[in-house]
């Protein structure tokens, strides 16, 4: 069964919507999807209703969890967690506001430097009022301060430069523990774009269930390299396209899920 486990909707910074992402996904011949918006799971329920008008295609709930360890940002997905956990719904909701809270901080940075761009716009790209900074990039891009996401990011966005603003953000250890608390599986994001190879050692020191071998920004030698960890620690092995509407191609990266029973076996009691 062929799965793309990595997919971004308008939850977060992704272009289309989740009932689109899943139309999209059947016309690519996937049997599923993972929707794994980033510090957020109020996608998923959309996704799930919109998949019933198809035989046989499935939604994992997920999440795509920013951590920040020794300096450098670090992604953790979650799936299939209980979505009304009270844990999970707290914490997501004080991520998102602190998101927001970001972005207007953001922007009073950008005004110092002489770039002009307005709140409102962002928001309006934000359509569901999760706010990341490819919202900003995309509004700068508009405006015509940058040429791409990656400009944004390399002049001004990415951790370092001078637009950058901290936000509320959870550990590696307490983000696998509330994957954990709400029934989930913890999978560390595409690890091949880490600087420091050693924050894997420390995921899995802290009990994380699998590795995203798998990504569209992964080497040959990354999936090599990180797939035979995953097998000496006895993890899951994952893959996601990472797909954003503007970033990755949905299902071009993919698992056969019949490989992952840990996963398998619950699409089942969906
Ligand atoms: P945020 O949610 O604000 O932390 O932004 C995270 C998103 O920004 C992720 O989807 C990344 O794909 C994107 N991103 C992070 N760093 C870069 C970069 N250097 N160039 C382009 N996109 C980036
Ligand atoms: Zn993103
Ligand atoms: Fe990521
Ligand atoms: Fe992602």
């Amino acid at each position: 069964m062929k799965f793309d486990l990595h997919v971004h909707t308008t939850y977060s910074d992704g272009i289309f919507n989740p009932m689109e992402v899943v139309d999209l996904a059947v016309t690519k011949g996937l049997d599923g999807i993972a929707i794994t918006d980033h510090d957020t799971i109020r996608g998923v329920e959309i996704a799930i209703n919109k998949s019933k008008e198809y035989n046989n295609f499935y939604i994992i709930p997920g999440i795509e969890f920013g951590c920040v360890c020794n300096n450098e940002e670090v992604h953790i997905l979650g799936y299939f967690m209980d979505l009304d956990n009270i844990d999970l719904v707290y914490i997501t909701n004080k991520l998102q506001s602190s998101r927001t809270d970001r972005a207007k901080s953001i922007i009073n940075r950008l005004k110092e430097l002489d770039i002009i761009i307005d709140y409102d716009d962002v928001k309006k790209l934000a359509s569901n009022n999760n706010i990341g900074r490819p919202h900003i990039a995309r509004t700068m891009i508009e405006k015509g301060y940058v040429k791409d996401i990656k400009e944004a990011f390399d002049r001004y966005l990415d951790r370092g430069k001078p637009a950058y603003v901290d936000r509320y953000h959870l550990t590696i250890k307490n983000t696998i523990e509330l994957i954990h608390k709400s029934n989930g599986i913890s999978v560390l994001a595409h690890p091949g774009l880490l600087k420091d190879k050693t924050i894997v050692d420390y995921c899995i020191d802290n009990g994380i269930d699998g590795i995203e071998c798998y990504h569209s920004n992964h080497t040959n030698e990354d999936e090599k390299y990180f797939r035979q960890l995953a097998k000496e620690a006895n993890l899951i092995i994952t893959g996601g396209s990472d797909f954003h509407g503007d970033r990755g191609v949905l299902g071009d990266i993919s698992v056969n899920l019949d490989n992952i029973p840990r996963m398998k076996e619950r699409i089942n009691n969906e």
